[in-house]
């Protein structure tokens, strides 16, 4: 993990208060594994306010147009408070301090070559953010992803370009229909389960605790293993302060608390409570 202070390439306003940060970080880019995230100075001045860093997953690694090498971090920021109003905010230039990548990512393997046929990514609203990067890698590994993208309203559903530049099946839903499916978008993932009776299909989900819920609820019916990638408030994002707990059961079914900044933020959703969401 490396702490570097990095300078702003380009802040991309993308609507619905969702901007895409580019950074210039090629040190750690190079580090980079689907899911992980970094701790991000939301100022260029260390003494004002807020004085805690806040959490960002990582979207995508921009790769130099000559050498093909990582040469900064793309990060989808939603405008929800101080912290995320003074980095979008920030101009290109200046600089702040990054601390990362960090936490535990999606499991891709070679070993899910020629085992996992489909994988099916689950994304409402900005839970987007760690899906392109895990995408890809499991296109590397010959894994057909499937996109379901849910979000309110058709303003909400953003970077889509990025996958559509994939090539992948990708199913869109809006709550109010201006887009795709009209509902919310584990309907259409019930439906695809549904007419998908198979064993080799992996599931991914990234978003709201209510989804990511229902996403376990229909992997467990469906004997799929899930993985999701919570989000909590850190306080120091390195394991000491306990500030992002969320309560877990173990293996015979105790209570145990996991820290979302070092055990996750990707779980097994097995593992989680989800009757006790995080605070
Ligand atoms: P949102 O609340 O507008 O919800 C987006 C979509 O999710 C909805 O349109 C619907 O399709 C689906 N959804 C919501 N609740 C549901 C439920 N109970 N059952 C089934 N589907 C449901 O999304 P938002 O405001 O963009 O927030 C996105 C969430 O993603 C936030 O909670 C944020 O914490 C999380 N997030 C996590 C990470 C990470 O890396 N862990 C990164 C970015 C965002």
């Amino acid at each position: 993990m490396l702490d570097r202070k990095v300078k702003i390439k380009s802040i991309r306003d993308l609507g619905s208060r969702n901007y895409l940060l580019t950074l210039n970080a090629p040190e750690q880019a190079r580090l980079i594994r689907p899911g992980q995230f970094v701790m991000l100075k939301c100022i260029e001045n260390v003494r004002e306010d807020p004085l805690l860093r806040r959490p960002f997953t990582i979207f995508d690694v921009p790769k130099s147009a000559r050498s093909g090498k990582p040469v900064g971090l793309d990060l989808l920021i939603k405008e929800v408070g101080m912290g995320t109003r003074k980095l979008i905010q920030l101009r290109p230039g200046q600089a702040l301090f990054c601390l990362g990548p960090q936490g535990h990512g999606f499991q891709v393997s070679s070993e899910m070559r020629n085992r996992v046929e489909i994988a099916c990514l689950i994304a409402g609203g900005v839970g987007i953010a760690p899906l392109y990067l895990l995408a890809q890698s499991l296109l590397a590994q010959n894994v057909k992803p499937v996109l379901f993208y849910g979000g309110a309203a058709i303003a909400d559903l953003v970077l889509r370009d990025y996958f559509e530049r994939l090539g992948i099946d990708i199913i869109y839903s809006t709550e109010d229909g201006s887009f795709g499916e009209r509902g919310v978008v584990t309907q259409p993932l019930a439906q695809f389960l549904k007419t998908h009776p198979r064993r080799d299909i992996r599931v991914y989900a990234c978003g709201p605790w209510g989804m990511m819920k229902a996403v376990h609820a229909l992997s467990a019916q469906n004997n799929l293993q899930c993985e999701v990638s919570l989000e909590a408030r850190m306080g120091c994002s390195l394991g000491a302060c306990l500030g992002c707990v969320v309560r877990c059961k173990d293996h015979e079914g105790e209570e145990q608390y996991l820290r979302v900044c070092q055990d996750g933020p990707v779980m097994n959703s097995r593992l989680i409570d989800w009757e006790t969401a995080p605070l």
